[in-house]
C-alpha cells in the first residue's frame, strides 16, 4: 500500500529538485521517504497519513514554545490582519529591535532581514567594508548558512586557503576564507600569527549544531576573542541557532564572551522567515544608507514575521524559561545515554540549553574530525526505530536536535521508553 507520504513524495520530485526546498529534508542520509507534515501542536506533529510524531527538530530550531504556539498564532493572525507588508517602517520593527539591543550583549544596533543566510552574508560584508580587509576565518563544520563566501571547506594542509564546499562557488571567493580547526587554539594562533593583519573577521557558531552538536572549550572562543581584537578583526558569532535557544542571552551570556557582531534568526523569528544582525554602533554606522556597506531587503522587517518574534521572545523572557527548558533537554539526553549504556550500545549525549546531540561514539566528539568518526549506519538504524515508534529526530547525524518549551516530562518518557526498545534491538 502506497501511503500519502509516498504520493506526496514522488509528486514532489517531479517537480523540486529532489522533492524537497532544502536538501537534508530529502531523508538522504537515513534513506526512505520524508514525511510530509499536515500540522503540528505543542511537542507533536502529524504528517500526512495522520501519524503523529514528537518532534525533536522543530523546524531546526525556531520553534521554541513548540508548534502553534496559540499566543503567537495570534499575533500573527492580528499582524496580517493590517496587512503583509508595507516596505517602509513600522512600530513594530523598532519595538523588536529595541528588545533585541536591551537583552542580546553588545547589541547597540541591529538590521532585521528575512533569513538567517542574510544575516551572516550581510555581517561578513560589513566586516569586510569596515575594516577594509578581505580575509574571513571560519572553522570547519560550522555552516553560517549558504551565501558563496561561507560555502567553503578546509583545503589540504593545515593552513591553506579554503576550497569551495558547493559547485558554483568561484575559487577566488573560497580563496579569501580561512578553514580552520574548531576548539584548536594553536591552529587559531598560528592563523592570525601568518595573516592577522589581512584578516577582517572571524565567523564561529559558538556552539556548532550544524555538525551534529559540538561544545567549544572554553580557551577557544577566549582565545578567538583576545586574538581578534589583537589584530584588529571583528569577531561574528553566528547566533542564528543559539540566540534564545543555549540562554536568555544565547551563546555570549553562558560564555561571557562579547563579539563585535551577533547573527539572529531561527528563534528569533518564532517560525517565520526573519533573521537579524547587530554589533557595536561604530560598526553598524557603516551599513548604508548611513556608511558605504549596502545592505537591503524588500521584506525586511516583515510585520507579520516580527510580530511573530515578539510574541515568542515575550514568552521566553518568563522567569525560569531556560532553566526548565535546559532540565528538560538534560533528561533528554541523560536518559538516552543510560539507555544506550543498559543494552551496551556505544553512544554518548550532551545538552547545551534547548540544544542537544547524539552520537553513537563513546565521547561526544570536539571537532568535526570526531564527528566523522561516529557510526552512521547506526544512526540510521536507530534514526528508523525510533520513526517506527513515533519519535521525530533529524533525519541526519551531523544535525542538533531541539527541545522545546511544550516537551514535558511525559513527552521526554515517552521518548526514552521508545529508546529503550530501539537500543535493545540494536545489540
Ligand atoms: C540555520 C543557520 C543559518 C542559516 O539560516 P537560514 O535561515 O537557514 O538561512 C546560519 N547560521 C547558523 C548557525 C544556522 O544554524
Amino acid at each position: 500500500m502506497t501511503s500519502r507520504n509516498e504520493e506526496l513524495f514522488a509528486a514532489a520530485q517531479r517537480v523540486i529538485p529532489g522533492g524537497v526546498n532544502s536538501p537534508v529534508r530529502a531523508f538522504r542520509a537515513v534513506g526512505g521517504t520524508p514525511r510530509f507534515f499536515a500540522h503540528g501542536s505543542g511537542a507533536r506533529v502529524w504528517d500526512a497519513d495522520g501519524t503523529a510524531y514528537i518532534d525533536y527538530v522543530g523546524s531546526w530550531g525556531p520553534l521554541i514554545l513548540g508548534h502553534a504556539h496559540p499566543a503567537v498564532v495570534q499575533a500573527v493572525q492580528q499582524a496580517a490582519a493590517q496587512g503583509l507588508s508595507f516596505g517602509a517602517p513600522t512600530a513594530a520593527e523598532v519595538e523588536l529591535a529595541e528588545m533585541l539591543c536591551r537583552r542580546v550583549p553588545g547589541l547597540e544596533q541591529v538590521r532585521l532581514v528575512s533569513s538567517g543566510t542574510e544575516a551572516t552574508m550581510s555581517a561578513i560584508r560589513l566586516a569586510r567594508g569596515y575594516t577594509g580587509r578581505s580575509k574571513i576565518v571560519k572553522f570547519e563544520g560550522c555552516y553560517h548558512g549558504h551565501a558563496d563566501a561561507l560555502l567553503v571547506k578546509a583545503g589540504s594542509g593545515a593552513l591553506t586557503l579554503g576550497n569551495p564546499s558547493s559547485a558554483g562557488v568561484p575559487d577566488a571567493t573560497a580563496a579569501h576564507t580561512l578553514v580552520l580547526e574548531y576548539n584548536n587554539v594553536a591552529a587559531l594562533e598560528a592563523a592570525f600569527r601568518r595573516d592577522g593583519a589581512a584578516i577582517a573577521c572571524a565567523i564561529v557558531e559558538p556552539v556548532a549544531g550544524n555538525m551534529n552538536l559540538v561544545a567549544p572549550n572554553r580557551d577557544f572562543l577566549a582565545a578567538l576573542r583576545a586574538l581578534c581584537t589583537r589584530h584588529g578583526a571583528l569577531l561574528i558569532f553566528d547566533e542564528v541557532m543559539t540566540g534564545f535557544r543555549v540562554g536568555p542571552q544565547g551563546a555570549q551570556g553562558l560564555y561571557g564572551i562579547t563579539a563585535d557582531v551577533v547573527t539572529l534568526g531561527k528563534v528569533v523569528g518564532g517560525g517565520m522567515p526573519l533573521g537579524a544582525f547587530g554589533g557595536r554602533r561604530d560598526v553598524m554606522a557603516s551599513i548604508a544608507p548611513l556608511g558605504p556597506v549596502y545592505q537591503a531587503g524588500t521584506l525586511s522587517g516583515n510585520p507579520v514575521a516580527v510580530a511573530a518574534g515578539l510574541a515568542t521572545l515575550e514568552l521566553v523572557a518568563a522567569p525560569g524559561f531556560f532553566d526548565r527548558l535546559a532540565a528538560a533537554t538534560r533528561a533528554l539526553t541523560d536518559g538516552l545515554a543510560a539507555a544506550a549504556r543498559e543494552h551496551g550500545v556505544v553512544f554518548s549525549a550532551q545538552a547545551v540549553g534547548g540544544m542537544f546531540g547524539i552520537y553513537f561514539r563513546a565521547t561526544p566528539p570536539q571537532s568535526y574530525a570526531e564527528v566523522m568518526q561516529c557510526d552512521a549506519a547506526a544512526f540510521k538504524r536507530f534514526f528508523h526505530a525510533m520513526l517506527a515508534r513515533g519519535i521525530y529526530f533529524a533525519p541526519s547525524a551531523f544535525e542538533a536536535g531541539f527541545v522545546s518549551a511544550a516537551h514535558g516530562a511525559a513527552e521526554i518518557e515517552q521518548t526514552l521508553t521508545a529508546a529503550r526498545h530501539c537500543f535493545a534491538a540494536m545489540t
